[in-house]
């Protein structure tokens, strides 16, 4: 519904973008973030900016948070909790560890308070467009609350199930693309050494059963698809540093119930590996380069 209040917290890469898409929806949002930088930035996009959390969430009907991890959203939900009106929803679309969304929403509930985790997939560029994939844990009723503002900022919203539900679907989906990613990346790499062209790799793969996204929307070598990072140096993209973080929290997560993740381990170790020779910030398909033996500190 247009005209919400909006608290918004974390203005940096993709709360920045996000909240400018609330008020070009016509939602009234007040933004903070600890980083000047990013307060002017969202005051450039439309965004009423506040001097503390109080005065961004004090008479919110909503509050959307955009942070960088867990503790941080612990942290912020434990002091707005109490300022918030008593019928406010919360929604937290960080990419956070399974426990510390479940924690989040206890927060919530201690004070009688909706929650949603709502984690999203789609990057910056998503985040800027309006074209977010949001992935949502909560109630049917939070959900139903939350779901209006949520298409304001993505394109699909699917309710994966109760409290923690949209984080865990987060990073079951990461691992997916991290894993095959590797598989990518490896094929590439062996096809060269046996003379084969990357572009018949790609005509054969993209149409045959090895077809996945890292394959056919972020081929790790440049040619095959125009639009893949790998033309421009592996940069812009999704960040090898991001991607590191995300398996860490799929590996956290697979430790804390007991599940088998033996693919998942060894890809968090490669790109923990990749991250420390310095390469995080290049897109997540250059780990290539460590698969051929070229990725120097
Ligand atoms: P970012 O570092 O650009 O932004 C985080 C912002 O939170 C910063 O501006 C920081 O100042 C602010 N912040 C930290 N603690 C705060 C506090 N106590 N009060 C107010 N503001 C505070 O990070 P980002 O790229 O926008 O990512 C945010 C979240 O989205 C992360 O959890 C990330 O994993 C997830 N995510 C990022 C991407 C991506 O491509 N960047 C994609 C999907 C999901």
């Amino acid at each position: 519904m247009a005209g919400s209040k909006i608290g918004f917290i974390g203005l940096g890469n993709m709360g920045g973008p996000m909240a400018a898409n609330l008020v070009k929806a016509g939602h009234q949002v007040r933004g903070f973030d600890l980083s000047p930088a990013s307060l002017a930035h969202a005051r450039d996009e439309g965004v009423t900016t506040s001097a503390s959390i109080a005065e961004a969430v004090g008479d919110a009907d909503i509050v959307v948070t955009m942070l960088p991890a867990g503790a941080h959203v612990i942290k912020v939900w434990s002091e707005l909790a109490s300022l918030v009106p008593t019928d406010a929803l919360l929604i937290d679309s960080s990419t956070i560890d399974v426990d510390s969304a479940r924690k989040a929403h206890e927060i919530a509930a201690g004070r009688g308070l909706a929650a949603l985790d709502a984690p999203v997939s789609g990057g910056v560029g998503g985040a800027k467009a309006g074209t977010l994939t949001f992935m949502v844990g909560g109630s049917d009723e939070a959900f139903a609350r939350g779901k209006a503002v949520l298409e304001a900022m993505g394109k699909k919203i699917v309710h994966c199930g109760t409290d923690g539900a949209g984080q865990a679907a987060k990073i079951c989906n990461n691992m997916i693309l991290g894993i095959s990613m590797i598989g990518v990346c490896e094929a590439f790499a062996l096809g060269e050494k046996l003379g084969l062209s990357q572009q018949a790799l790609y005509d054969v793969a993209s149409t045959s059963s090895g077809q996945c996204w890292s394959l056919t929307s972020y081929c790790p070598v440049p040619g095959p698809v125009p639009t893949s990072p790998a033309n421009n140096d592996y940069r812009p993209g999704f960040a090898a540093a991001l991607m590191l973080k995300d398996l860490k929290l799929s590996q956290a997560a697979a430790n804390s119930v007991g599940a088998n993740t033996p693919l998942g381990a060894e890809a968090a170790q490669l790109y923990s590996l990749f991250d420390g020779l310095g390469h995080g910030g290049e897109d997540f398909s250059a780990i290539i380069r460590l698969l051929r033996g070229n990725a120097k500190a």
